[in-house]
């Protein structure tokens, strides 16, 4: 059997000073699946998306994607297989505000060595979907909080991640809204990507192949 596109085994995580929030914390994501990761605030959902993506390093235990371990690689190596692999929306979308719509969105193509020309088409039709094109000039400060988590979702996906990591990602938006994203989570699994999300919202769960409570 293959291995699956994401493991996390026996992770163990604790901020400074603070209890442990993972302890001997074990999962397996495979490609084609949604997954919904649920729990009560504060217990550590947004910080396991952080090390699932890489965005920090575990204190024991291991991250591998497709059976290979990756949380120890150097800064560099994890710098770039976030850009080439993954595909991340933040809680609160996390757009670089000095920037044009657009230009958030193919934020990523430079730390995949991507070539910007090439991927703006693509960029477009994304916001397409999403109905946020007639913003890609807009800067995100004239954006409402819903339209900068499609927005958000648009830069996650522009480089067909084999792993979606997606924090509260239909939080701010209308069921319409909500059902584009819901059904683009599910159009990028079944290209192969592991999809996880954090959610509170039952009827994103509802949609998710399964649920690990935290
Ligand atoms: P959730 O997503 O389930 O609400 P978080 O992962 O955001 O939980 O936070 C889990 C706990 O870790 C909370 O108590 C939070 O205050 C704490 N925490 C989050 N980020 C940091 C940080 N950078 N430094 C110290 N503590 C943090």
């Amino acid at each position: 059997m293959t291995a699956p596109r994401l493991e996390a085994a026996d992770l163990g995580f604790r901020y400074d000073r603070n209890t442990p929030l993972l302890e001997g914390w074990s999962a397996s994501f495979r490609a084609g699946e949604v997954v919904a990761v649920t729990g009560p605030s504060g217990r550590g959902k947004s910080t396991l998306l952080y090390l699932l993506g890489l965005m920090l390093k575990p204190r024991a235990g291991e991250v591998r994607i497709d059976g290979t371990p990756v949380h120890g690689l150097h800064d560099r190596e994890r710098a770039y297989l976030r850009a080439a692999e993954f595909g991340f929306v933040f809680q609160d979308a996390a757009l670089d505000q000095s920037r044009t719509v657009l230009d958030n969105v193919l934020e990523t193509v430079l730390y995949r060595g991507g070539d910007r020309r090439t991927e703006t088409p693509r960029a477009h039709a994304l916001l397409d979907m999403f109905g946020v094109s007639l913003r890609a000039g807009a800067k995100p400060g004239q954006v409402s909080g819903g339209q900068a988590q499609r927005i958000a979702m648009c830069r996650a996906l522009l480089g067909d991640p084999k792993i979606l990591l997606a924090d509260e990602p239909t939080g701010n938006l209308d069921p319409t809204s909500s059902d584009v994203v819901v059904t683009a989570l599910h159009t990028q699994a079944a290209r192969g990507a592991a999809v996880i999300v954090v959610t509170h919202d039952p009827a994103l769960v509802e949609r998710c192949d399964r649920r690990i409570v935290l």
